[in-house]
């Protein structure tokens, strides 16, 4: 299956912290033109900017909890109000709440509602190695681990040469919060896109490659 095949799509990526949905979004987009909306990375630009809305967030991101729904939902509003959100997109990380998918719902509308919601699943005693080993290179955001997918020099980029770096977030106690927030509040999220038969399952334990290969298969099907 091609990435350039792929007809319009309007996915939402759901799963766990560590999961690999950043990733799998990034081959995605390295291969045709879609929309990656990451709220967790353009949060990060944020806090990186010291913006109003980076100042409100941080506190919540660096203990792991949820930054409030209605900043997250007017940020996401706004990026789906821009003219280049007519393409194919894909968003990663929203929504993580009830709240926050009656809006998006009730944002899309029924014409341009969502094509496919792909829950990537990984068993939970995976998830903790996964985001303790994460690094991501401060040039370019390519996502490497330190025992599944490490670099040739420990702590250097191997396709750009950037300094890797290990997210705040990603630190032990951040880590078991951002999970049993993720288990509260976003769990109950399958069972509202189950409902609306927008959900597919991949199973995401498994080589990055026979992932996106599924996730390509995926988008073919129409929802
Ligand atoms: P992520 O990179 O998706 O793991 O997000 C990093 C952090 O940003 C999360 O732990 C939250 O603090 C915040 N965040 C990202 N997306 C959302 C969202 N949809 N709702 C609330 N907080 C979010």
């Amino acid at each position: 299956m091609s990435v350039t095949a792929l007809g319009r799509f309007r996915a939402v990526f759901l799963g766990a912290p560590g999961a690999g949905k950043g990733t799998q979004a990034k081959q995605l987009v390295g291969s045709q033109s879609v929309l990656h909306i990451s709220t967790g990375d353009m949060l990060r630009e944020h806090v990186g900017q010291d913006t109003e809305l980076g100042r409100k967030a941080k506190s919540y991101m660096d203990s792991g909890q949820l930054v409030p729904d209605d900043l997250i939902i007017a940020m996401v509003q706004d990026r789906l109000d821009r003219p280049d959100a007519d393409q194919s997109w894909i968003l990663d990380g929203f929504p993580r709440t009830v709240p926050q998918a009656m809006a998006l719902d009730s944002c899309l509308g029924e014409e341009r509602g969502l094509s496919h919601v792909l829950y990537f699943r990984v068993p939970s005693e995976k998830l903790v190695e996964r985001l303790a080993g994460r690094q991501t290179c401060s040039s370019c955001g390519a996502i490497w681990n330190r025992f599944s997918k490490p670099t040739q020099q420990e702590g250097v980029c191997d396709l750009c040469g950037g300094t890797l770096t290990q997210r705040e977030d990603d630190k032990p106690e951040a880590v078991t919060k951002r999970l049993e927030v993720y288990t509260a509040q976003t769990e109950p999220l399958l069972a509202h896109y189950r409902d609306q038969g927008v959900l597919v399952e991949i199973d995401a334990d498994r080589s990055s490659e026979l992932v996106f290969e599924e996730l390509l298969n995926a988008l073919s099907q129409d929802a």
